[in-house]
């Protein structure tokens, strides 16, 4: 439960932060600290495992290639096979070993797109070895790469940028040094790569700022469902609870009792009851006030609550200065001796009570009943006989405990 606690607590912490963030409109590439380090947190096992993939995948692609190479560049075929398997492929494999090191998470996006340099630096090293008229075609290569790592891998939109500018300097550096392209068609394939890379980056920044608002809104639904929870939670709790003394209010009572009572009967184990009334709390409100009474009932709430500890025991307050104490599994003498301690227990507290016919301090009687329930009995049965015996301890009295007998 804590450990739920903690994370139901850290994500209403969130809350504020991702308003603001849905509220900046669909601009954000990045969330404020704390959001972007869950957002990460969360999105990186499936990005790792989904960029690994497509990374061999793209290896596969990439080695392809040489089928292409055999027919397009026949001058320099042999040592572009040997720049394919021998050089690149093990330079990505490497690359896709350090994506999967869980240390390095950070770099992900960072090797991703090291590996679309790389691979496009390899084109751009073909097209100026190769002496051969179709190196020309070559070019479009580098948009397949430029696309696939916005569009298909998605690396994050500041690295696909950072990247896509990467390749495009390069390609527009190299292109002079490549002999078989004439000038105009240089400045066409420069300008093609160039809108490849803007549209595929317009896509890649569609895609992720879509992530990011799914994400907050995923996130603001399972704080509602928390909160709604919690709300619930308190609902119950004050059904059942007295809102002055905090103990379990009547109804509570009525039901539990009731439930306890047919259990005892099947289970065939004795229950107690103890009724507990305040000694004259009338001339007590009369004299200190209404407020100062409240205040008293509070007190007296609070010691019950601390002398009834035994998980199935229930304190409800019954109703006006009258508390009921359930006692399931419980005989006559045991429930008689908690009722004493409760009564010394009162007494010792020492409430002022000037007013009191018997003595100066707020006092209680107390009316114990015991019984072993069977299912023709009626539960309210036993609710007479701890009432009896109450009265019985007003009538001798008070400040007393009184066992309910048969005499
Ligand atoms: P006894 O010793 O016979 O029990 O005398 P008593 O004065 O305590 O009994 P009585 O039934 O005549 O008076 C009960 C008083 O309890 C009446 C009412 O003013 C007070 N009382 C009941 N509920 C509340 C409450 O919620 N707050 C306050 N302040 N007083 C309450
Ligand atoms: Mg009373
Ligand atoms: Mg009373």
């Amino acid at each position: 439960m804590p450990a739920e606690d903690t994370i139901a607590d850290k994500l209403i912490e969130l809350e504020p932060d991702i308003h603001a963030s849905l509220e900046g409109g669909s601009t954000f590439l990045k969330f404020p600290k704390k959001l972007e380090i869950h957002f990460t947190e969360l999105d990186t096992p499936k990005r790792r495992k989904r960029i690994l993939l497509l990374g061999l995948f793209a290896i596969i692609l990439f080695d392809l290639f040489c089928i292409a190479d055999r027919f397009m560049l026949p001058d320099i075929y042999v040592t572009a096979w040997k720049i394919r398997l021998g050089v690149i492929t093990p330079a990505m494999c490497f690359f896709l070993v350090l994506i999967s090191i869980h240390k390095l998470n950070r770099f992900i996006d960072l090797f991703a797109g090291f590996l679309l340099l790389l691979t496009s630096g390899t084109i751009v090293w073909f097209l100026i070895l190769s002496q051969h008229p179709n190196v020309v075609h070559y070019h479009t290569g580098i948009i397949l790469i430029i696309t696939f790592g916005n569009i298909v891998v998605r690396i994050r939109f500041l690295y696909a940028f950072g990247f896509s500018v990467a390749i495009l300097l390069l390609y527009v550096f190299a292109i002079d040094l490549v002999s078989q392209m004439p000038a105009e068609a240089a400045d066409n394939s420069s300008l093609v790569l160039l809108t490849a890379a803007i549209i595929s980056l317009i896509g890649n920044y569609q895609l992720e700022s879509e992530i990011r608002r799914d994400f907050l809104l995923t996130l603001l639904q399972k704080i509602n469902t928390i909160k709604l929870k919690e709300t619930n939670r308190k609902l119950e709790l004050l059904s059942i609870s007295d809102e002055l003394t905090g103990t379990a209010n009547r109804r509570h009572f009525d039901i539990t009792f009731e439930r306890e009572w047919n259990s005892a009967a099947r289970n065939e184990y004795p229950i107690s009851l103890i009724f507990l009334d305040i000694d004259f709390f009338k001339s007590y409100n009369d004299n200190y006030g209404h407020q100062a009474g409240d205040r008293c009932l509070k007190k007296i709430g609070d010691a019950l609550n601390r002398s009834v500890r035994r998980s199935r025991d229930l304190l409800a307050r019954y109703g006006g200065e009258e508390f009921v104490v359930l006692l399931p599994h419980t005989e006559m003498e045991e429930a008689f001796q908690i009722a004493e301690n409760i009564r010394i227990h009162i007494q010792n507290m020492d409430i002022r009570h000037s007013y009191s016919e018997i003595t100066n301090q707020i006092t209680v009687s107390l009316g114990v009943a015991s019984a072993l329930p069977n299912l023709q009995t009626k539960s309210s049965y036993l609710i007479e006989q701890a009432d009896a015996a109450l009265y019985q301890a007003k009538n001798n009295g008070r400040n007393r405990v009184v066992r309910y007998s048969f005499a």
